[in-house]
Order: structure tokens, then C-alpha cells, then sequence
């Protein structure tokens, strides 16, 4: 049986979320635009809220929701501002590896601590030198008694300043390949550990992301997730709870840029009528209704199918390529709407389009969506 409604729990966590974009994030989202800092007061309320962290079982303290509930969180939040919305995703982003591949300890210790105190962790793969190509990483991580020492450096990581803790992949066996790759959760605090610069982004300005360099940084047998060679299978098994969360943002980042189109659509006159009465126009804003309801079923499935405890490999790629897509051409498509005003970062598109094309890039390119989904697809080929 298929049923596209929404359980009244599931509805109210929603309502929440919308209330919450509507009061604490729609109104300081250009300011924090501007300012590039940290928005640390509003993700606190989020975190007070239970907005944050939703993913995390019931028996480390948690809610123990969905990832459907995710996402419907991330879309509300989406269409007040991603950049925002990407600082309250992270954590989930890094909590992923250890629900998948965490013992009792270690998940009640680093995902108990996300819930019992307002704390950020992040997710550290992508290096200066690979990114789509995670193979290509040079982290390495040496046994050394029942130690490990860490070096190397980690690029484009969001919440590094702000996280307690680190997932870190590294290679334990370089000559092994994929096979070679070990995961491990890294204290902040830990030693020969230095963050690197607040990087300038095109957009998603109230996200902060930084390099990390790993210098001789020692950690125990304890805090390596799984065994020796299961990082990558790790950290690419979070992505099936993380991608649709994404694709949810980006859908609530094109929900939002509508509403500004239809809105700017019906008040602003050209050739003697409101140019929503020009059919160019409102079939633009058509299209992007259709396209964004397209992308919210690809969301819903694949975040159902991950909550089923299917595979969603397939199905997370079809919504994250589709969603960012999507959210870029929308985005765009609104400035179009707003003509030389959608230009003026004195009005609210011009944000979203620079906004928009992050999805495009960071949790797996679009390109690189595609890859998984023509790799999933030949499988079943052959
Ligand atoms: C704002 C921001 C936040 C981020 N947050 C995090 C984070 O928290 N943690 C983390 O680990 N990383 C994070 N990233 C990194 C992000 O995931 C990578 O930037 C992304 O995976 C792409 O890697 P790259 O930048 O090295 O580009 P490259 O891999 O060098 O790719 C360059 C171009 O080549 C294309 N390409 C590469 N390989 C192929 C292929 N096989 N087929 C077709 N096209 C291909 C890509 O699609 C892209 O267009 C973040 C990045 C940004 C910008």
C-alpha cells in the first residue's frame, strides 16, 4: 500500500520546524549572510528544540527518529537559509559512521554527548588533494602500541572550528586500496591538532568551513570505528542517512525561492499587468512546482527506504542529483523572475542562487551522483 500522508507526530515536528524558520531564521538569515559569523545562537535554539540530532537512538538519550523526519526538518529550515541549515545538518552528517559502525560505548559516549549538551561534531574525508576520489586521500594512521598517530590534512570541513569530536578516514594500508581504509573518531582536543582558516564562500556564508591538519595526533584502539581496512564502506554507509537530508535542504531552498517568484510574480507590472499574467513567466513558476515535487517524492522515498532498513544507495542519488539540480535551476529561475532586482543582494534571490550550487558540490557531486546511479544500474545488468 502507498500513502504519501504524514503521521500527526510527523506533522507537528514539521510545524515546528517551519515555526522556528518562520521566527529565528528568516529574520537574521541576510544578516548572517553578510557577516560570514557563526550562527551560534539560533542552531543553540534549534539544539533546545530537538532539531538537531534527531537521528540519534532513544537509547543514548536520543529521539531515535527517522530520517524522513529529518528531512522534513531540513526542508523547512532549507527555505529560511541552507547556510544555517548546513551547520545543523553537520552534526548528522558525522553522527552517521558511528550509528552505522559504533560500538555500545562509543555511541553512547559521542552521539549521548551531541544530545546532552549543545556540541557539534564533523565529518573530515575530503582532503586538498581528493575529494570525489576519497582513494586519493594521504591521511594516514599508524599502529603504534595500542595507539594510533595520525597525520595529514583534511580540507573543505564543515563545523571543524566548532566540533568536539572528528570522524577522520584515513588509510592504515595505502598499498590495500579501498580495503586499506580505517575510520576513526577523533577528540578536538587531542594534540597536534591545528584548524585552519575560516574559508570565503560563494554562499552558505553562516556555514563555517575549514581545513584540519592531523599532526602526529595520537589516538587510542578504542576510538577506531569498526576494524582496520572498513573506512570506507564506514563512510560511504552514512551517506544512505546523510544524502536525503541534503536533498531535503535543497528542496526547501527551491520552495523558498518560489515563493519569493510567485510573490514578485503578482505584484510587479510590465506591459500593463502583473507579469505573473505573462505566460513566459508563470510557466517558469510551473515549472519549478513540478520540478520541486518531483524532487521532495525522490527525497521521501529514499529517506523511507533508509528508515526500512533497505538499501538506498540508488535512490539517495537520484534525490541528492535531482534535488541540487534542481534547487540551482529554480534558484536561477527566480532571479529571472525578480529581472534586474533578483541581481541586488538588496533582495532575497540573489543569496539563494550562490546558495544553490553548493548542493551541486559538497556530500557528492552531481557528477558524481551520476556515477553511482549508471554503477547501481549496470549492476543490476549484468
Ligand atoms: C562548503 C563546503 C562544505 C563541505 N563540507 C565537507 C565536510 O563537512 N566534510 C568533508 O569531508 N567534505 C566536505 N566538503 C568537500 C566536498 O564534499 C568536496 O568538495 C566534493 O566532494 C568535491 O570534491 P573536490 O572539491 O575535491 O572536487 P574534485 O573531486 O576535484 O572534482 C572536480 C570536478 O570534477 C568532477 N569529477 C571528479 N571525478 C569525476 C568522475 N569520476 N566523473 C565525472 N566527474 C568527476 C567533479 O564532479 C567536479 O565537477 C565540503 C565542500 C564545500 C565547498
Amino acid at each position: 500500500m502507498i500513502d504519501f500522508s504524514l503521521s500527526d507526530e510527523q506533522k507537528q515536528l514539521r510545524d515546528l520546524a517551519r515555526e522556528f524558520t518562520q521566527n529565528e531564521i528568516v529574520p537574521v538569515a541576510a544578516e548572517y549572510d553578510r557577516t560570514k559569523e557563526f550562527p551560534t545562537e539560533v542552531l543553540k535554539k534549534a539544539w533546545e528544540l530537538g532539531l538537531m540530532n534527531v537521528q540519534v537512538p532513544e537509547a543514548y538519550g536520543g529521539m531515535g527518529l527517522g530520517v524522513l523526519e529529518d528531512c522534513l526538518i531540513a526542508e523547512e529550515v532549507g527555505v529560511g537559509c541552507t547556510g544555517i541549515g548546513t551547520s545543523m545538518m553537520s552534526n548528522m552528517l558525522a553522527e552517521g559512521p558511528v550509528l552505522v559502525a559504533g560500538t555500545e560505548e562509543q555511541k553512547k559516549k559521542y552521539l549521548g554527548q551531541m544530545v546532552e549538551e549543545f556540541a557539534f561534531c564533523a565529518y573530515a574525508v575530503t582532503e586538498p588533494g581528493a575529494g570525489s576520489d576519497v582513494a586519493g586521500i594521504k591521511t594516514l594512521a599508524k599502529k603504534v602500541g595500542n595507539d594510533y598517530v595520525i597525520n595529514g590534512q583534511k580540507m573543505w570541513i564543515t563545523n571543524a572550528a566548532q566540533a568536539k569530536w572528528f570522524f577522520v578516514l584515513t588509510y592504515t594500508d595505502p598499498e590495500a586500496g579501498y580495503n586499506g581504509m580505517t575510520a576513526f573518531i577523533v577528540p578536538a582536543d587531542t594534540d597536534g591538532i591545528t584548524i585552519g582558516k575560516h574559508e570565503e564562500k560563494m554562499g552558505q556564508r553562516a556555514s563555517d568551513t575549514r581545513g584540519i591538519t592531523f599532526e602526529d595526533v595520537k589516538v587510542p584502539e578504542a576510538n577506531r570505528l569498526g576494524n582496520e581496512g572498513d573506512g570506507w564502506k564506514i563512510a560511504m554507509a552514512a551517506f544512505d542517512h546523510s544524502r536525503p537530508v541534503v536533498a531535503a535542504a535543497a528542496v526547501g531552498l527551491a520552495q523558498g525561492a518560489m515563493q519569493h517568484a510567485i510573490q514578485y510574480a503578482a505584484e510587479r507590472t510590465a506591459f500593463g499587468k502583473p507579469i505573473a499574467k505573462h505566460q513566459a513567466v508563470s510557466f517558469m513558476i510551473a515549472d519549478m512546482a513540478m520540478n520541486i515535487e518531483a524532487a521532495r517524492l525522490l527525497v521521501w522515498k529514499s529517506a523511507w527506504k533508509t528508515d526500512q532498513g533497505q538499501r538506498n544507495t540508488l535512490e539517495a542519488a537520484y534525490a541528492k542529483a535531482f534535488a541540487a539540480d534542481m534547487a540551482m535551476k529554480v534558484a536561477t529561475d527566480a532571479v529571472q523572475v525578480f529581472g534586474g532586482y533578483g541581481y541586488s543582494a538588496e533582495y532575497p534571490v540573489e543569496k539563494l542562487m550562490r546558495d544553490a550550487k553548493i548542493f551541486q558540490i559538497y556530500e557528492g557531486t552531481s557528477q558524481i551522483q551520476r556515477v553511482i546511479i549508471a554503477r547501481e544500474l549496470f549492476k543490476k545488468a549484468r
